[in-house]
């Protein structure tokens, strides 16, 4: 499904961010309310969804973070700085990832919740990258968020988090815009006369060769 959207132009924000990640981390047991709440506007288009994860100096190393959850009544503040979200300029929520209690184990006393972007509670900043993408630098600035906006269980997010990531490991939609790219540069070659026809005939053969193989 996301090869054959992203080989017709479909942008890859909407179904893989919102969808392929968001959406099925969503579809989790114990995400019930969750999903009536969410689900049927990220289907529709309505509502698009970003990852907040990594922040400065926390990547690979994710039990790390810093962003912390700080209990106020029956819910919590989000406070810290996630960067590299992707279009988080553009989603409405986010799967963020804060620490909800200190513990000996890194693993242990994560939580990830659904924090609401387009809210005074949190900063949405540029982070430019050296093409023309645009990540979002995220500061939640004590945002409020309850056991609703809880995905897993409280201090239990790690786990949430590593389904997460492996939903995120597929790569499929990078190769799926790749061969668009390239087919995209060939029509446009062929158009404009930009390539001659022996080279249009070999760049054709590379490209094929190219996309056989994968
Ligand atoms: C295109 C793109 C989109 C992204 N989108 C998002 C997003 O939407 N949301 C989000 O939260 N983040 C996002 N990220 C951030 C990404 O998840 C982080 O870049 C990643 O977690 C790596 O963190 P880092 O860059 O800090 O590198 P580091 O963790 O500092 O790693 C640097 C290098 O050291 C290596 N390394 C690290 N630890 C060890 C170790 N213990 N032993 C040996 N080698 C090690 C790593 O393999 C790597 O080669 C995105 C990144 C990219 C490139």
């Amino acid at each position: 499904m996301t090869e054959e959207l992203i080989g017709h132009g479909v942008p890859d924000i909407v179904h893989t961010l919102s969808i392929d990640i968001v959406g099925l981390a969503l579809l989790m047991p114990n995400t019930g309310e969750q999903k009536k709440r969410l689900l049927p506007g990220i289907a529709r288009s309505e509502g698009a969804a970003s990852i907040l994860f990594s922040e400065p100096g926390v990547g690979s190393d994710l039990a790390a973070l810093e962003t912390r959850a700080e209990r106020d009544g029956d819910g919590w503040r989000l406070r810290g700085r996630k960067v590299y979200g992707m279009k988080s300029h553009l989603a409405d929520f986010a799967l963020c990832a804060a620490r909800t209690s200190e513990s000996d184990v890194k693993y242990h006393g994560i939580t990830l919740f659904v924090v609401p972007l387009k809210t005074p509670g949190v900063v949405v900043g540029p982070l430019w990258n050296l093409s023309d993408e645009r990540f979002g630098d995220i500061t939640p600035a004590g945002v409020r968020v309850t056991r609703d906006d809880v995905v897993g269980d409280v201090d239990g997010g790690w786990e949430v988090i590593n389904y997460v990531l492996g939903l995120e490991r597929t790569g499929v939609e990078f190769e799926a815009k790749a061969a668009r790219w390239c087919d995209v540069l060939l029509r446009h070659a062929a158009d404009t006369g930009l390539l001659t026809g022996v080279s249009r005939g070999a760049l054709r053969l590379a490209v094929g060769r190219a996309r056989e193989r994968r």
